[in-house]
């Protein structure tokens, strides 16, 4: 009997660091089937490969996975998805007999990366193991080298994002690639693809842990589709919702700003984390809303593969002490975790820590949850300006907030705190201040206030990665 063509490409590319073994495996059609890919297919291979409880985050023994969305590749609308599946280095269990016990971490980035995968043959990438010496891997269809990374570790991902093209002396290749941050071990360090499309939540770290700087792949093939017409059929149908024909999406208003489009109502509507997440709307929104983005930084709009939201806004600081920055955002997230969840109203202070958050590979709502825990115990005197290092960490201040996450990336003094995140920073300074750490099972928070979203703060307390805010709906 002649196979059915299928829209997979049935293999995972298996690569061990510590062994430098690579090979390609056969996914069976039942798992396919059973787990659909992305998330759900990783999470079934993370199961079959953590073979013990206990295992530490951040040892060779715990894989990290770059998994594809089941429609990545395809021309569909936001399906370009790339989830990035671990053993989570952020959370912690109350009690366990396994001191290094710790959920499953999953997260997910747009872009240009999950296409890719599929292009050059794989449904997915397992990395295993550890790296003898910095590393980073070049997939080209079936090629596939671990390659010698030194020269570019400790530089930061928009430095690195050119070098590592110029390197390869192509540009067809997607890359993903750690910070300083990842290197350090920051436990909320993040993977960037594009210089700030991020998988956060940690999975930085696990990657640096593996010694392992970045992926670039390239491909030269196609997923195949087994029924053209139905897909055709289903893919205008799509199209048609996501141009507002069918009133299913409303475009125009993602297209206009991103996620940045509902910073001014969520704050209206005091769904905002506000001050440490105590407040749901900031007084000088305005100033940091997505109008202001508009007016004075962004100059582009751009999509990811074959979306046409294109909801990414890339920016440039035109004015005063950060001129120079061209960069993305702020996003609903960023924007709000730097911004009114730390008082912080300056734009382009904003947009410089938004920068540097990302240049150094940093979780930003893991940051701004953090620096914001910081500053609330700071103002409540569990913590003094000596502890802090001699930094001033008031509400608003721009300065301060860009010297700790230059702290936290460096893990000097408080940084090295901080850079375990709010759980951990929390137990250290006690005095019950474990009542405003905002985490759940160690994961911080996003850029809701839960007092007033109930659904919400269910979907985020019961969630397996610990806080999530893509988990459930409300
Ligand atoms: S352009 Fe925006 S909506 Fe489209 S896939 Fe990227 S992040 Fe999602």
């Amino acid at each position: 009997m002649t196979e059915q063509p299928s829209e997979y490409q049935k293999i995972l590319l298996d690569i061990n660091l510590s062994t430098k073994e690579i090979r390609r495996i056969p996914i069976p059609q039942k798992d396919i089937e059973n787990y659909i890919g992305g998330r759900g297919l990783g999470m079934k291979i993370l199961w079959d490969r953590l073979q013990k409880p206990g295992i530490d985050a951040l040892s060779p023994e715990n894989p990290l996975m770059f998994m594809p969305g089941p429609f990545s590749g395809f021309p569909i609308p936001s399906a370009s998805r790339t989830v990035v599946v671990t053993k989570s280095p952020c959370t912690s269990p109350e009690s366990s007999p396994y001191p290094k016990a710790s959920t499953v971490s999953y997260s997910n980035m747009g872009g240009f990366l999950g296409p890719e995968i599929r292009f050059a043959g794989y449904d997915g990438i397992v990395i295993s193991g550890k790296a003898k010496t910095p590393s980073y891997i070049v997939i080209e269809d079936d090629r596939v080298e671990i390659r010698d990374a030194k020269p570019f570790w400790g530089m930061k991902t928009d430095e690195f994002d050119k070098t590592l093209v110029k390197e390869l002396n192509n540009q067809r290749f997607q890359t993903c690639y750690i910070g300083p941050a990842g290197e350090n071990l920051v436990s909320y360090a993040c993977i960037l693809h594009t210089t700030a499309r991020a998988a956060g939540r940690g999975v930085g770290a696990v990657m640096g842990s593996k010694n392992l700087k970045a992926i670039a792949v390239k491909g030269t093939g196609m997923p195949k589709v087994s029924d053209l017409k139905a897909f055709n059929k289903s893919l205008n149908d799509v199209r048609g919702v996501f141009k507002g024909l069918t009133g299913g999406m409303l475009t125009g208003f993602w297209r206009e700003a991103g996620t940045a489009a509902v910073i001014q109502m969520m704050s209206d509507d005091g769904l905002m984390a506000v001050k440490n997440y105590r407040e749901g709307t900031f007084a000088e929104i305005e100033k940091i809303n997505a109008k202001t983005a508009r007016e004075k930084a962004w100059v582009r709009d751009f999509a990811c593969y074959c979306c046409c939201l294109a909801c990414k806004k890339s920016g440039a600081i035109k004015e005063g002490p950060y001129k120079t920055i061209v960069h993305d955002g702020p996003e609903y997230e960023t924007g709000v975790m730097f911004g009114a969840n730390l008082m912080i109203s300056d734009f382009n202070g904003l947009m410089k820590a938004i920068y540097d958050g990302d240049d150094l590979g940093m979780d930003i709502i893991s940051a701004g949850n953090v620096i914001g825990f910081l500053m609330e115990a700071y103002e409540k005197g569990y913590i003094t300006q000596s502890d802090l290092d001699g930094i001033d960490l008031t509400w608003g201040n721009v300065d301060a907030v860009l010297q700790m996450i230059d702290k936290i990336n460096r893990r000097d003094g408080i940084g090295d705190l901080a850079a375990q995140g709010v759980k951990a920073v929390a137990k250290q300074i006690g005095q019950y201040s474990d009542e405003f750490a905002i985490h759940v099972k160690g994961l911080e928070l996003a850029a809701h206030n839960i007092h007033a979203n109930p659904p919400r703060a269910l979907c985020y307390a019961t969630s397996n990665r610990g806080a999530c805010h893509l988990s459930g709906d409300d």
